[in-house]
């Protein structure tokens, strides 16, 4: 049996959520925050959630639908303010220190302070879900440059900074996972090893969305494909999560509304989820964004149950 899983955005959590999860056969609902960098967006999702959403949160948990969050979380778990006292906690590019993406590696001190931080952010989250999905700052070019980091690739450095969070949430609670996002250009295989309790997600965003991620025909897809084999090495697979782009409207509406209708056939979630099982991988989500009232009206209820059809054919299978 495969845990589902969906990723909203913080703005779309309305209580049709409850039903239209039920439909989805989800168990998890993931809520997620679109994170323009210098945006600090985990202050907004923490706003929004004392303002109004957590009495929201209970209906959910009442209904066995467990809420977890899915953020990038490094602007806000190292302040860009400390750049005036302490360049040397952010990264370095083209020779020059900047606050702008993510921060330094070989900095001891800005891991800790990534760390302290995480435990903070848990702390305030209150989820009651154990995986934890913190991910660095959502850019293609945002790792350090220094002497000391130019020999990591993006993926080391990934790798580095996850491990650091995972400390942190593991001093709120000592059964938490953290999320290890293969994700923009962190598409390395990496030599710095996970941490025991480091998963894997794998979202591979830049696939061509309208063709099996298995079509030989596509390049991108075919080195998503390998890529995962690769990293299914270090990781275990049954421990590892996907996270798809199936029922991401915000991307196929290029991120503006009015959102356009789910665009994707059933048979390339099918042949997408086949894939992805036959890899022994347990846990398969997708985002599923700008769906909320302003959908229902223009295109009427989304089709979320497809989504559950997928996963029973394939469990009647197995
Ligand atoms: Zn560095």
């Amino acid at each position: 049996m495969k845990n589902l899983g969906l990723v909203i955005l913080i703005e779309d959590f309305i209580p049709e959520w409850i039903e239209w999860s039920k439909k989805a056969g989800i168990a998890t609902l993931g809520l997620h925050k679109i994170a323009i960098p210098g945006s600090d967006s985990v202050s907004d999702l923490l706003r929004q959630l004392d303002n109004d959403k957590r009495s929201l949160i209970s209906r959910f948990q009442d209904n066995a639908i467990s809420i977890q969050y899915e953020l990038h979380a490094l602007e806000w778990l190292l302040p860009r303010s400390l750049f005036s006292d302490k360049p040397k906690l952010f990264r370095e590019k083209e020779g020059k220190r900047n606050n702008d993406l993510n921060c330094c590696v070989s900095n001891s001190e800005a891991l800790e302070i990534i760390s302290q931080n995480s435990y903070t952010l848990a702390k305030l989250l209150k989820q009651e879900s154990f995986d934890y999905f913190f991910w660095t700052d959502d850019a293609f070019d945002g790792f350090c440059e220094c002497d000391m980091c130019s020999s990591l690739s993006p993926s080391d450095q990934n790798m580095l900074i996850v491990n650091a969070m995972l400390k942190g949430v593991r001093a709120y609670n000592s059964k938490a996972r953290m999320s290890y996002l293969a994700y923009a250009s962190a598409l390395q295989v990496p030599t710095v090893k996970p941490d025991d309790g480091v998963f894997l997600e794998f979202a591979p965003m830049d696939r061509n969305h309208f063709k099996p991620i298995t079509d030989q025909n596509e390049e991108k897809s075919q080195n998503y494909v390998s890529l995962l084999k690769e990293l299914l090495k270090i990781f275990p697979s049954c421990d590892s999560q996907i996270l798809e782009y199936w029922y991401d409207i915000a991307l196929y509406s290029g991120y503006k509304y009015p959102p356009v209708k789910a665009p994707l056939s059933i048979d390339i979630i099918s042949a997408d989820a086949g894939f992805y099982t036959s890899l022994g991988i347990d846990t398969i989500k997708s985002f599923a964004s700008y769906i909320s009232s302003e959908y229902c009206k223009l295109h009427g209820e989304p089709p979320l149950d497809e989504f559950n059809n997928v996963f029973k054919n394939i469990n009647s299978k197995s």
